[in-house]
């Protein structure tokens, strides 16, 4: 077993629940042979956590267990994952068949993600710690009846990392797969396990979906980064008379079209619109045309990636609100969303709110939402999703 020192201070903060140890905060490693597994003893040489260790990544520990030394083994795993389908119990019935069933650190599987989409389960592993314990977490799947498929999908940094391993592996059932199906709040939607973002949908959208569904009657709707068209379903199944979509990716664009497909027959009462390419400059061209739209959804990808983007992403997002606000209708309602780790929710509504200011309109805010249930968040630090909606009017 691997040994690690730490300081005072950071021992007092994984006491209280802190999940990691970078490597610069190490004081001492006893390494006695290679493990994915180390414990850090605290100053007076007491076990205080056993944990994942990847002597290869920046953050080096994760824990595991606190204060009481445990056996990782099959039990260990399937009482977590046990207690975090309790916790999703309630989606099936609310007809969802695709939600994620482990959330990483928060579910107590640091450095893990699963996500179900019904009878496929998609593995996403940030640590190659992880990859010693792929054959217990098939059995931990296995225990659950609906499981036909078990993908892995790996963080970018680790693909390269195995030699057995690889991004899009199917772990268990038919390889290749054929096209995966599951429900998002009783709608359908085909999603690409191997080849797609994350694990293939943005399943963490799902309750504003919901909200963009409830308000979208009648509505003129632009939906910008619109992926797999997540949002656009929902507005068509609102009863929105006209969605327009942007996003830079043509395979996405296709995959929103085939989305729309599953769900709704063709109808001449729906204008529909998609436009390929970067929604910076898309908005600006809508813009010179002066188009306008009711509802404007802005749900972009990540835009700081690193702490020290954070200024520039900070930019980024009030220029993206400032284009998109131009183009609301009198009446009309904004919705936007950040989904960047290290933007806080105060800096994001501040910068959302510097962007419409910017072009002398104001927002009426009338919700701000974060994470749904099955992204349940125990740290600060792993609260990424911050969204906000509201009525646009002109500043007075
Ligand atoms: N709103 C989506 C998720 C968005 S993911 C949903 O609910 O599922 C981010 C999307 O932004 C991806 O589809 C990606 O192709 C697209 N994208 C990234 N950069 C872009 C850019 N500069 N312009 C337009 N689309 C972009």
């Amino acid at each position: 077993m691997i040994k690690i020192k730490i300081s005072k201070t950071l021992e007092a903060k994984i006491r209280k629940g802190y999940p990691w140890v970078f490597k610069y905060q190490l004081e001492n490693v006893v390494t006695e042979g290679s493990s994915s597994l180390a414990v850090i003893y605290d100053h007076k040489n007491r076990f205080l956590a056993i944990g994942l260790w990847d002597p290869d990544s920046d953050l080096c520990f994760r824990v595991l267990n606190l204060f009481e030394p445990k056996e990782i083994n099959l039990d260990f795993f399937l009482q977590r994952f046990q207690k975090a389908l309790l916790l999703r119990k309630d989606l099936n019935e609310q007809g969802t068949t695709g939600y994620r069933v482990l959330n990483g650190e928060n579910d107590g599987f640091p450095g893990l993600i699963m996500d179900r989409y019904d009878k496929t389960w998609v593995i996403k592993v940030y640590t190659k710690s992880w990859f010693d314990y792929l054959d217990l977490m098939l059995e931990v799947i296995k225990s659950e009846k609906n499981v036909d498929q078990v993908v892995l999908r790996l963080a970018r940094n680790l693909e390269k990392s195995s030699t057995y391993y690889f991004d899009g592996q199917v772990l268990f059932g038919p390889d290749p797969i054929t096209p995966v199906r599951f429900r998002e709040n009783n709608l359908n939607f085909q999603v690409d396990v191997i080849n797609g973002q994350k694990t293939g949908f943005f399943l963490d959208q799902r309750d504003n979906r919901q909200q963009i569904r409830k308000i979208s009657k009648g509505l003129s709707v632009l939906n910008v980064f619109s992926y797999t068209g997540g949002f656009s379903i929902y507005a068509i199944s609102g009863g929105c008379r006209k969605i327009v979509e942007i996003d830079s990716n043509g395979l996405a664009l296709k995959s929103s079209l085939q989305n729309k497909k599953l769900n709704f027959e063709e109808s001449s009462n729906l204008e529909y619109q998609q436009i390929e390419g970067d929604a910076f400059q898309k908005l600006q061209e809508l813009k010179s045309t002066n188009s306008q739209f009711d509802l404007v959804i802005l749900d972009p990808p990540a835009f700081a990636r690193k702490k020290k983007h954070r200024p520039q992403a900070l930019r980024a997002y009030s220029r993206l609100v400032e284009l998109g606000v131009q183009l609301v209708a009198p009446g009309g309602r904004l919705f936007s969303a950040s989904c960047s780790v290290h933007i806080s929710a105060d800096d994001f509504y501040k910068a959302v709110n510097y962007g419409v200011a910017s072009v002398q309109k104001q927002l009426t805010e009338i919700s701000r939402t974060g994470h749904a249930i099955d992204h349940p968040i125990k740290f600060n630090e792993l609260g990424y999703l911050k969204s906000v909606i509201g009525w646009v009017g002109d500043k007075k």
